[in-house]
C-alpha cells in the first residue's frame, strides 16, 4: 500500500509573483478539464508540469480532483532529489529541486516568470524525517491560499500494516466539547483510559471575542466608516484573533493524533476508531452551541480523523472503524440510563460506568 502525508510551506511573498502563479493555476486547471494550452509568454518547461494531473489524480492531499471551473487548481510540480551522499532521484529539469547536500529547497521559474529566475528556501524538518522513515517526496504543488503563496509536498512511501500484538488502542471522537476518549486495551482489560479536551473555555473566549469585534466591524461597515483608521484597526484585530484560535485549534489536533500514533506504535497495537461525527453534530445541536462555533468544532474534528488515519497509514499501523455504543449496556444489551455527571447505568444488570467509558467495553466484544 501507498501512504502520503503533506505539508504546506509558506513561501516569501516578496520573491514570489503572486499574480504568474494565479494565472497558472487557472491554466493548470484548464488543462485538467482535458484543454490544451499553450501560452506563448510562459517558459515550455513550465507548461509541462500543467500535464502533470494524470499522475497525480488521486495522489494529493491537496484538491485531488478539481471542481468543474473552479479556477483555483494547484499547480502539479516534478521533483529532484538531491540526497547527501551525490546521488539524485527524479527529473533533472524538474522546478523543484530538494537538496539534501545544502538542506534547501530550490524553485526555478514557478515563482515568477523570468527565465533562469529561482528562488530557495530552507529545507524543513518535516521533509527530513519522512525522507528518514523511508519516504520518497515526488511531487509537488504550487499556488494560493488567501492570496499567499504556498509550496504543498508530498511525501510517499510504500507499506504494509504491522502483525498486532494483543493491544487495542481505542479512540472515540465524540462531540468535540466532550472530547476525544482513548483507552489501551490488553488482553480484555482496560489498562488505561483518559478522555482528553482542548481548553474549551479559551477557545470559547477567543471566539466570543471574534464575534463582538465582527459584529462591530459590521455597525461601521453599515455607515461606511470601514475603510477609516478605527475600521481597518479593528479588521486587523479579527483577523489576529481568528488566526489565533484556528492555530490553537490546529496545535491541539496536531498533538493529540502524534501523541496517540505513538502509543499505538509503541505497543504493536490495533487501532479501532468510532468516528460519530454525524451524532457528534446532533449532540451540538441539542446543546445550543452558537453555529459558528459548533461549526469550527466539527471542522477540527474532521481534521483530527483526517490526520489520524493518514498518520496511521503511513507507519502502517492496522486500523478499523467500528461503530461502539455509549447507551447500550455491553454487558446484556439494554438501554443505559444517563445520571448526572455523564454516569451511564443499566437499570437490568447493574453495569455502571462514564459515559465516555462504555464504548470501551463494546470494543473489547470481538
Ligand atoms: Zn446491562
Amino acid at each position: 500500500m501507498i501512504a502520503r502525508r503533506a505539508i504546506l510551506i509558506e513561501l516569501p511573498k516578496d520573491r514570489c509573483d503572486v499574480d504568474y502563479i494565479r494565472r497558472l493555476m487557472v491554466l493548470t486547471n484548464l488543462a485538467y478539464q482535458g484543454y490544451e494550452v499553450w501560452v506563448p509568454d510562459i517558459l515550455k518547461s513550465i507548461q509541462y508540469q500543467f500535464y502533470n494531473f494524470k499522475n497525480y489524480t488521486k495522489s494529493l492531499a491537496f484538491g485531488t480532483t478539481p471542481k468543474r471551473w473552479f479556477a483555483r487548481t494547484w499547480i502539479p510540480l516534478t521533483t529532484l532529489r538531491i540526497f547527501s551522499d551525490g546521488s539524485m532521484k527524479g527529473n533533472g529539469v524538474a522546478p523543484v529541486v530538494l537538496d539534501f547536500k545544502c538542506n534547501v529547497i530550490r524553485l526555478r521559474q514557478v515563482c515568477r516568470n523570468e527565465p533562469r529566475y529561482s528562488i530557495e528556501v530552507p529545507m524543513p524538518r518535516w521533509v527530513i524525517e519522512r525522507v528518514k522513515e523511508g519516504g520518497d517526496i515526488k511531487f509537488a504543488r504550487i499556488g494560493l491560499k488567501d492570496g499567499e503563496p504556498y509550496l504543498a509536498l508530498v511525501a510517499e512511501r510504500v507499506v504494509g500494516p504491522y502483525q498486532p500484538s494483543n493491544y487495542i488502542l481505542v479512540i472515540d471522537v465524540n462531540a468535540w466539547n466532550h472530547g476525544i476518549a482513548w483507552s489501551l486495551i490488553k488482553d480484555g482489560f482496560i489498562i488505561k483510559w483518559k478522555p482528553e479536551r482542548p481548553n474549551l473555555r479559551e477557545v470559547d473566549n477567543l471566539y466570543n471575542l471574534s464575534v463582538r469585534l465582527s459584529r462591530e466591524y459590521g455597525r461601521l461597515k453599515r455607515l461606511g466608516l470601514e475603510k477609516t483608521e478605527e475600521g481597518k484597526r479593528l479588521w486587523k484585530k479579527i483577523k489576529k484573533l481568528r488566526r489565533r484560535l484556528y492555530a490553537k485549534m490546529r496545535n491541539y489536533v496536531q498533538k493529540l493524533v502524534h501523541r496517540l500514533v505513538r502509543k499505538a506504535l509503541r505497543h504493536r497495537a490495533i487501532v479501532v476508531i468510532d468516528d460519530m461525527i454525524e451524532e457528534s453534530r446532533r449532540e451540538l445541536l441539542e446543546e445550543k452551541i452558537p453555529s459558528g462555533l459548533r461549526k469550527l468544532y466539527l471542522t477540527y474534528l474532521r481534521r483530527f480523523i483526517k490526520l489520524l488515519t493518514t498518520q496511521l497509514q503511513w507507519y502502517g499501523v492496522p486500523y478499523e472503524f467500528r461503530r461502539l455504543p455509549s447507551a447500550v449496556c455491553p454487558v446484556c444489551g439494554y438501554e443505559l440510563t444517563q445520571l448526572p455527571g455523564r454516569i451511564m447505568v443499566c437499570d437490568n444488570c447493574g453495569f455502571k460506568a462514564p459515559r465516555d467509558k462504555v464504548p470501551m467495553y463494546w470494543a473489547m466484544k470481538p
